[in-house]
């Protein structure tokens, strides 16, 4: 029988919703549940792939190739389970489904109307493609008290009359601010999310309380009395010192044994944390430090690249050292010398991006990347950047350039036309649609033997998640592997350029896909723990 746990937040926005959402269900994994997580999203974007990351943070990209929102990015991390396209929706493409319906004529006859028909696209959303879940847990997006979001409470609130108390659960996740004049932590704003909670008939089973330090007992007893929930069921959430000892500190202020206790689970064996508390201590007690120089665009919003931070921090995990990031606009090294910032570095990253701007400050990265011998990492864009430099500074191609930026004489990295996805070719055209058109999702890859990208994976074919629009074009591989880029993986029709390298550099890797989607603290990627590792000998020289 599968239960619904809906997880609304109130006061403020990210209050760590999606964090609180992913630790769950992983406290629940280790009782032995199998569990699903999925974000039902209240803006009007058909899904955020279109969006500028500095709006909404990274896109996180499934293997059957939706871009989704960043939680789901913790939900795998957090839960080893792979996300799929249906387990994000928007109220864009909810409304685009059911607008299309009326068109086709499903509703002839009927005023199409957001109760029942939205309401009805939202629950069918909830409910479809699970396979035996224990758990699904459904986070709501926004803020209760959005107009956006109200559909979406509406079909939860359906739901739970439908399926009945026993199946469905209301978490809802608020903060108590700390007022230092009056030296208390206020539960007001909690009470007044409650209420607006209670407008559209949902009564919250349990609150989960941010709060930057403990709640006194007095507290949750006065929340439990005025929101109308059990005290055992007001548990605190309180700030921690790294997302990874969430799943513990949630469960030691009891919240999996109370949802166990809603649903009657009485005789469940506790769970197993053995492997969440070996996480935190290595993470709390490393034996090194590094430094890793990320340069990029979108800087100054670390969500922008959530993936590539965690999967980063996972190399450290592997390799028991702290990684520091500094996060540097690329367009930094556009002015003469500042490249220098540079010289003490441990490894540089480039990571991806789009458009023009700050491109010449990353192909100086990478050319000082090369040329110190710095252990050089380029993701997606970072490779094309990487393959640009080569080109011009290696292969007396001075004109080689991106058609990403507009027509050029020489397009080392040109739009990519048509593609196999399995058997079937994909084709794209420069007049195309801007949303969901990319190369996106995983892809096979197959790996030259005898190449360092190899012997780091350890195997000859490989699956790795994609977002792109334009490619490395092939035709110019001699000239490139003449100036020492080595083409070490292709996709298996040999047609796409998938990882370059270089022999005569320590560690110097180009990928055009997104390795980090795929990292997990348990299960750190081979990249990133390698990359990490080269960043550790690194350090012993400088
Ligand atoms: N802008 C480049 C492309 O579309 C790289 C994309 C990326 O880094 N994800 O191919």
């Amino acid at each position: 029988m599968t239960r619904f746990i809906f997880i609304t937040g109130g006061v403020v926005s990210s209050l760590g919703k999606g964090l609180a959402s992913a630790a769950l269900a992983s406290v629940l994994q280790t009782r032995g549940f199998k569990v699903r997580l999925r974000k039902l999203d209240p803006y009007l974007n058909v899904d955020p792939g279109t969006m500028s990351p500095y709006q909404h943070g990274e896109v996180y990209v499934t293997d059957d190739g939706a871009e989704t929102d960043l939680d789901l990015g913790h939900y795998e991390r957090f839960t080893g389970v792979p996300s799929r396209r249906s387990d994000n929706i928007t109220t864009g493409r909810i409304y685009s489904n059911v607008i299309a319906r009326e068109r086709r004529g499903d509703y002839l006859g009927a005023t199409v109307q957001v109760i029942p028909h939205v309401t009805d696209a939202i629950k069918e959303f909830i409910r479809s493609d699970l396979t035996d879940e224990d758990f699904v847990l459904c986070e709501i997006g926004g803020t209760v008290g959005d107009i956006e979001s109200l559909p979406f409470l509406e079909a939860i609130r359906q739901l739970a009359n439908e399926l009945g108390r026993e199946r469905t659960m209301f978490v809802h996740l608020t903060l108590l601010p700390y007022i230092p004049s009056a030296g208390e932590l206020k539960t007001k704003p909690t009470q007044h999310s409650v209420k607006e909670l209670l407008s559209v008939g949902i009564q919250p089973d349990l609150l989960l309380c941010r709060s930057d330090r403990p709640i006194p007992q007095g507290e949750r007893r006065k929340i439990a009395l005025f929101c109308n929930v059990r005290e055992e069921a007001v548990i605190p959430a309180l700030d921690v010192d790294t997302i990874y000892q969430v799943p513990v500190s949630y469960h030691e202020e009891g919240l999996d044994e109370q949802v166990c206790k809603h649903f009657g689970l009485h005789d469940t064996a506790p769970p197993d944390l053995r492997r969440w508390r070996k996480i935190t201590e290595r993470i709390r007690f490393p034996e090194g430090e590094v430094t890793i120089a990320v340069v990029g665009k979108y800087t100054s919003l670390l969500d922008s690249y959530k993936s590539l931070a965690e999967a980063l921090h996972h190399g450290g995990i592997a390799n028991n050292v702290k990684v520091n990031l500094d996060w540097l606009d690329s367009q930094i090294f556009e002015t003469e010398g500042a490249i220098r910032a540079l010289e003490d570095v441990h490894g540089i990253l480039v990571p991806g991006g789009f458009g023009e701007r700050g491109v010449s400050g990353k192909i100086a990265a990478v050319k000082f990347a090369r040329e110190r011998k710095i252990p050089y990492f380029g993701i997606c864009f970072g490779m094309q950047m990487a393959v640009i430099e080569a080109a011009r500074n290696l292969a007396r191609l001075p004109k080689a350039n991106s058609t990403e930026f507009g027509p050029c004489d020489e397009p080392v990295v040109g739009l990519m036309t048509e593609w196999l996805r399995g058997n079937q070719l994909v084709r794209r055209s420069g007049a195309d649609d801007l949303g969901g058109t990319m190369r996106l999702g995983a892809y096979d890859c197959q790996l030259v033997q005898g190449t360092k990208v190899a012997e780091i994976y350890g195997g000859g074919i490989i699956s790795e998640r994609h977002r792109h629009r334009y490619e490395v074009n092939i035709d110019y591989r001699e000239r490139l592997e003449a100036a020492g880029l080595i083409f070490s993986g292709l996709s298996p029709d040999g047609v796409l350029p998938e990882i370059v390298e270089r022999a005569d550099h320590p560690w110097f890797i180009g990928v055009q896909f997104h390795p980090e989607l795929k990292s997990k603290p348990f299960d750190p990627h081979p990249l990133f723990t390698s990359f990490v590792k080269a960043a550790v000998q690194q350090s012993r020289l400088v």
